[in-house]
């Protein structure tokens, strides 16, 4: 099989370059993201491999069907960013269903603990010799309420962390899992019970902008936001409104809705056009990293693993077990 594999960055190459040999793929690694631009470069191949922030739209789905691109491999769980109803009867789409919810809930408990001790201000004094602890007064974990918002895999990892924390943990979740160490209550309860509130469900046209001045509104005041799952989650203008009247103790951001031809790029030599991005970063109790909480070796390497099982099982006819189907699109 020949794979163009988009937007390649050095450590895509470290699992798929050896991995890809064993299953003898043909994989050629571009470093461009893929879109109505790039899509031509798919041209003489079986497959495109895919990464978060590559959008394949209805009219791309056309033309690698007309290339007679067979399949796309989605090196994630998340499959919001191509068109899967478009794609029915012309491109099959594979993902990575789970590599490890771990990897991304210890991350959403490393945005929470940093935005509530600070420590990455502290890093910064310390540094320069500022032993100061003014402004850096955090509060406890131990005994205070969180609000786990979807109770997957990812979600259930990090109900495990925050019972580790002996925190009391509430959910909400349409499809409640059994179980877990925590109570699921309705989601304005959750938003309005929660010292602590981290987001772990998929972004729909039903999850879309579920943090908006509403439910801001139903949480508490000085309560702590952690979102690790996707950006249009949360309504940026109107959480930046209510962060200007100091409504939140912090707010960890993993994903950010304009995130796309941004994330996992180096900006740091150019103007910045995006507004909210700029006037976040203006904000002392945000924090702000770029889409990373599954970057761990573990997860890399699963990812590779499975994205090319999944090519060797649409190669040989064998069962797609990870195929996403145009009834889960959204
Ligand atoms: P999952 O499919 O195992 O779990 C998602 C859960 O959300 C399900 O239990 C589902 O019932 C629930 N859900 C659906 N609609 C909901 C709603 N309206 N309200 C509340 N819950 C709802 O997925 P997962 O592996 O746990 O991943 C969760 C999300 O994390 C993914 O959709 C993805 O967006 C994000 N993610 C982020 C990173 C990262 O690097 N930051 C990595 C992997 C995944």
């Amino acid at each position: 099989m020949k794979i163009a594999f988009y937007s390649t960055k050095p450590y895509d190459r470290i699992w798929f370059e050896p991995l890809g040999k064993e299953y003898g793929f043909d994989i050629h690694f571009i470093e461009a993201a893929c879109n109505q631009e790039t899509v031509f470069m798919a041209r003489g191949y079986d497959a495109i491999c895919i990464f978060v922030n590559d959008h394949v739209n209805a009219d791309m789905i056309e033309e690698l069907y007309e290339m007679k691109v067979k399949a796309i491999l989605l090196r994630s769980a998340g499959f919001n960013h191509v068109d899967v109803k478009a794609s029915e009867n012309k491109i099959t789409i594979l993902r990575v269903p789970s590599y490890s919810p771990e990897a991304v809930a210890e991350f959403a408990m490393t945005m929470l603990l940093t935005i509530n001790r600070m420590t990455h201000k502290a890093y910064n004094r310390t540094r320069e010799f500022n032993m100061s602890l003014n402004g850096l007064m955090g509060t406890n974990l131990y005994e205070k309420t969180a609000g786990v918002v979807g109770t997957g895999k990812i979600g259930q990892a990090m109900i495990k962390i925050l019972n580790g924390f002996q925190m009391r943990v509430l959910c909400y979740d349409p499809y409640p899992a059994k179980g877990l160490e925590a109570e699921y209550v309705s989601l304005n309860e959750l938003l309005k019970q929660s010292d602590v509130i981290s987001l772990h469900c998929p972004l729909t046209s039903e999850t879309k902008y579920m943090i908006n001045k509403d439910s801001i509104r139903n949480m508490k005041e000085g309560v702590y936001l952690v979102n690790t799952s996707r950006g249009g989650l949360i309504n940026t203008d109107d959480l930046i409104d209510a962060m200007m009247l100091k409504k939140f103790g912090g707010v960890g951001l993993d994903v950010y809705e304009e995130e796309e031809g941004l994330f996992y790029e180096d900006r740091s030599g150019e103007i910045i056009t995006d507004d909210n991005l700029a006037r976040l970063m203006t904000i002392p109790n945000v924090l702000l990293t770029s889409h990373m909480g599954f970057f761990t070796e573990e997860a890399m390497e699963a990812i590779a693993r499975t994205t090319l099982e999944n090519a060797y099982a649409l190669e040989n006819g064998l069962p797609l077990k990870n195929q996403v189907g145009k009834e889960m699109a959204l």
